[in-house]
């Protein structure tokens, strides 16, 4: 007999997980990249990474090959990454490569496509949590704060 590993052994993640994509600052990336796609109207993928420091990183796009099942292919994430957000376009949220992706690499995949938006946390449970786009950019002018 191996050892095994007690259940309940993985510890809870100190969460800026679970609240980064209520701030404006992922809404208005979200919007920066999904303007970078036409919303979605281009094949291309366009994505980033966000730190633990809340720094987005710069914005990286690339064409889908015709054949479909487009991916996005990121140089290596930085350090204290926390998750990466990329766009798909038309719908259907994350692949089974955005799922291997979190899972791997440790951090939550956040993907922006028609439906709204998705989370892959690092377990691969996958989240929805916006529906539509429109809900996640909410155009509503927020009285000039400034
Ligand atoms: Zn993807």
């Amino acid at each position: 007999m191996g050892y095994v590993h007690p259940a309940g052994a993985i510890p809870h993640q100190p969460t800026a997980e679970g609240a980064v994509e209520n701030s404006p600052e992922f809404k208005r990336n979200a919007q920066r990249l999904w303007n970078a796609v036409r919303n979605g109207q281009e094949r291309a993928e366009a994505g980033n990474f966000v730190t633990r420091g809340g720094v987005y990183t710069d914005l990286k796009k690339e064409q889908n090959l015709p054949s479909g099942g487009g991916r996005i292919v990121f140089d290596k994430a930085p350090e204290s990454t926390l998750a990466q957000i990329h766009t798909h376009p038309r719908t259907g949220g994350p692949s089974d490569t955005d799922i291997r992706t979190a899972k791997d690499h440790k951090m939550t995949v956040y993907v922006v496509d028609s439906d709204g938006l998705h989370a892959v946390d690092p377990a691969g449970r996958v989240t929805r949590l916006y529906t539509a786009v429109g809900d996640l950019f909410d155009k509503k002018a927020k009285a000039s704060t400034k």
